[in-house]
């Protein structure tokens, strides 16, 4: 499939037609079939695997990923959810039969899932391709038109989206706008049926505030400091494995990464120490030569990190702490002692600086957790099934991890999104399914038995026997 010649390009064409343009696609019913939506899905598939070595080096060439981690992250993943929506789509599309109470008889009631009709799903730098095109499949499973806002921030990324989408997906109704916030801005002004954003909240709120202008529903994916307990009972070498693999991921530039750690004093010691361990096991004795780890991607938020740690307030560096503007390589750093006012306290780290902060116990940590916004993600390292319930039922965050860091959000049966300041909305698997459809319900009733009841003139009795039966 390729676009047509005679088309404007999306640079050229004007928001407002693109939207007409899709608006017309849609109510031409095109996108609602089965078959359309899996052929789409296929070629969101064929997409990724077929260009998986571009996409790789458009990764590398933002943020210095490996392939490895680019397939495990990026397009492994997203090939995943669309092999789960593929698998699973008729089922998704079957209305869902429900039941009619006594009154209501004869009456058959159902829910089906209709598409909501033309989204945009806006998505940032760190992980471009996921982010993107994970949403996009779920748009497509659900029968939607859909316009990608690739993030400017991964530029080689967006540009290797903006040339394989039209090359692969229907032009008539998927279409690509590179940009940065004018173009972004000039989409959000246009009315919407669903709009799917994932970054940062204070955009989030700038989003927000435009689909309100109609009404328009929308799933803010957002971010946070997620935590981290480290109870006196954990398994502390593989804590410090998972934490570590959790936090360094992509230089620490991940939604849900672990921002930082909240340790049982008793273990305070043990857990630095095989957090220095297992960062040199992961990136050897420099991790400036180790081609599994990233780099930060751009000066901006080099310069913001580099202030954070500037900024004190902690103990000591207890490994790494070295960088190097000149090719945005940040040390996967450790950082003991961290003050509640330190600067790295203060905002989401989004970087490759773990603070670690000693507690008398797991209620310590509840507290401090419960003082600080909803995060997006939150991880307990426990032996005991108790202690992990306690801390599930103390706290509040869009997912938990209990023994390890990330992996729900590897699940594609959990729904995956943020409460309160990390978000609003949920999406892999059915959940992505469900968040671009609409829930219609539908009630059948038979043509000719009328029951006369209900209707005017209303008398004594009729009004005895309402009160009965409604
Ligand atoms: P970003 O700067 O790439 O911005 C995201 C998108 O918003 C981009 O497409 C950008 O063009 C657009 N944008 C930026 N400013 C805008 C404005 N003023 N008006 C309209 N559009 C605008 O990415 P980011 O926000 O730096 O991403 C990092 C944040 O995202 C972190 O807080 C992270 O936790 C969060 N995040 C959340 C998830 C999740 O799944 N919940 C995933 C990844 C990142």
């Amino acid at each position: 499939m390729t676009a047509t010649l005679d088309r404007p390009s999306p640079a050229a064409e004007a928001p407002a037609d693109l939207v007409a343009r899709l608006r017309k696609t849609y109510a031409g019913g095109r996108t609602r079939p089965e078959a359309w939506r899996r052929q789409q899905l296929e070629r969101l598939r064929a997409l990724l695997t077929e260009n998986e070595g571009e996409l790789a080096a458009a990764l590398y060439a933002d943020l210095g990923k490996s392939s490895s981690e680019a397939f495990i992250t990026e397009v492994g993943f997203t090939v995943n959810e669309i092999d789960v929506a593929l698998k699973h789509l008729s089922a998704w599309m079957r209305p869902e039969r429900v039941s009619t109470p006594l009154n209501a008889k004869p009456a058959k009631a159902y829910v089906v899932r209709e598409p909501l009709g033309v989204s945009l799903v806006i998505s940032p730098w760190n992980y471009p391709v996921q982010l993107l095109l994970a949403p996009v499949g779920a748009a497509l499973s659900a029968g939607n038109c859909v316009v990608l806002k690739p993030s400017e921030l991964a530029p080689a990324t967006s540009a290797a989206i903006a040339r394989l989408v039209p090359r692969y997906l229907d032009p008539e109704a998927v279409v690509v706008v590179e940009g940065a916030v004018p173009e972004t801005t000039a989409l959000l002004e246009q009315r919407w049926d669903h709009i799917f954003y994932t970054g940062n909240g204070t955009v989030g709120r700038v989003v927000a505030r435009a689909a309100a202008e109609h009404l328009t529903p929308v799933t803010l994916e957002l971010g946070g400091k997620s935590p981290v307990i480290v109870a006196a009972d954990a398994d502390v070498t593989t804590a410090a494995r998972r934490i570590a693999f959790g936090k360094f991921l992509n230089a620490g530039q991940t939604c849900v990464a672990p921002d930082h750690v909240f340790v049982a004093e008793s273990v305070h010691d043990e857990l630095l120490r095989a957090l220095a361990a297992a960062i040199e096991e992961f990136y050897g004795k420099d991790p400036a030569q180790a081609k599994d780890f990233g780099r930060i991607v751009n000066d901006r938020h080099f310069a913001r990190l580099a202030g954070l740690y500037d900024g004190g307030g902690f103990g000591r560096t207890v490994t790494g702490g070295s960088r190097d503007p000149e090719t945005r390589y940040f040390a996967p750093t450790v950082v003991d002692e961290v003050a509640a006012d330190a600067p790295l306290m203060g905002q989401e780290i989004f970087g490759p600086i773990l603070p670690v902060i000693p507690v008398t116990g797991v209620d310590a940590a509840l507290a401090r957790i419960n003082a600080g916004d909803k995060p997006l993600a939150l991880y307990a390292f426990t032996k005991d099934e108790d202690t992990a319930q306690h801390i599930i039922a103390g706290t509040s965050s869009g997912g938990v991890t209990v023994n390890h860091t990330l992996l729900h959000l590897t699940i594609p049966t959990l729904p995956f999104g943020g409460v309160g300041e990390s978000g609003t909305g949920a999406y892999h698997g059915r959940s992505g399914f469900e968040t671009f459809s609409h829930r219609r319900s539908v009630l059948e009733k038979p043509a000719g038995l009328d029951v006369k009841l209900l209707y005017p003139p209303y008398s004594a009795l009729k009004d005895k026997l309402l009160r009965r039966v409604l």
